[in-house]
């Protein structure tokens, strides 16, 4: 009996150790092939995708295509973005580490962890309650502590925590809510995908001496922003 106790955990070892291993190549494969050839170059940030476990955060029949240089479906008809994505509007963000950021649209939660590897602090809004929850436990689980998820209609950002240096919206909207350019903090920077769905571009939002400045960055597909009730 002992024996076989022995030699399931033997064997859980290093199958446990295989996989582990399987998703790190994958892991570093996808930073060199799909980032760094189109001109991701900030290293905050392909440090960042390089510690996030992208797999983690897709569901189990999905682990398999988790670095593909595809977005992925999460349920609930949202989806974690494609890498190159992710890793462009965090890139668009020239984030520091003493940075506050905001995110509207936590899905899985992946942005967040990898806003979260570079950052101080993370506030994220999800309308989607089960997805939220997931997200929240998720997180906790990797032991990201400086992750704060709100259920909620991100439209209206988050009051009590503003400004921040930084603010990316990851669903797709007709017009950037005027509550997030009162919370981008000056010289803040904002990502968001905006404009009528089939033209849809991520704008870069400035602020610069009170002033806003936006800038069409590229072209993309988002799922559509949800409005809530209030
Ligand atoms: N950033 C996510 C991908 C998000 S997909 C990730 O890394 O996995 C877009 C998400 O925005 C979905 O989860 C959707 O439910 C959420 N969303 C849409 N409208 C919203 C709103 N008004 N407020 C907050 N979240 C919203």
């Amino acid at each position: 009996m002992d024996i076989l106790i022995f030699i399931s955990s033997f064997l859980f070892v290093i199958n446990f150790g295989f996989s582990q291993d399987r998703f790190t190549t994958q892991r570093k494969d996808m930073v060199r092939n799909q980032l760094k050839t189109r001109q991701i170059v900030d290293k905050a940030t392909l440090n960042a995708m390089l510690a996030v476990p992208r797999h983690v955060f897709v569901p189990n029949n999905a682990q398999k295509h988790a670095y593909d240089d595809r977005p992925l479906s999460i349920g609930k008809g949202q989806t974690i973005s494609q890498p190159y994505i992710v890793a462009f509007m965090t890139q668009e963000l020239r984030l520091k580490p003493e940075h506050k950021v905001l995110e509207i649209g936590t899905g899985s939660g992946y942005q967040a962890a990898v806003l979260a590897e570079i950052v101080k602090e993370v506030f994220t809004i999800e309308i989607i309650e089960s997805l939220g929850q997931i997200a929240k436990r998720r997180l906790e689980k990797l032991g990201y502590q400086n992750v704060k998820i709100r259920l909620g209609d991100g439209y209206h950002g988050w009051k009590e925590e503003a400004p921040f240096d930084a603010i990316i919206v990851t669903a797709g909207i007709k017009s950037i809510p005027e509550p997030l350019l009162d919370q981008l903090a000056e010289g803040g920077r904002m990502i968001i995908p905006a404009g009528p769905e089939a033209a849809m571009q991520l704008l870069l939002v400035t602020k610069i001496n009170g002033k806003i400045k936006t800038k069409k960055r590229l072209p993309v597909r988002f799922v559509p922003f949800i409005r809530g009730k209030n």
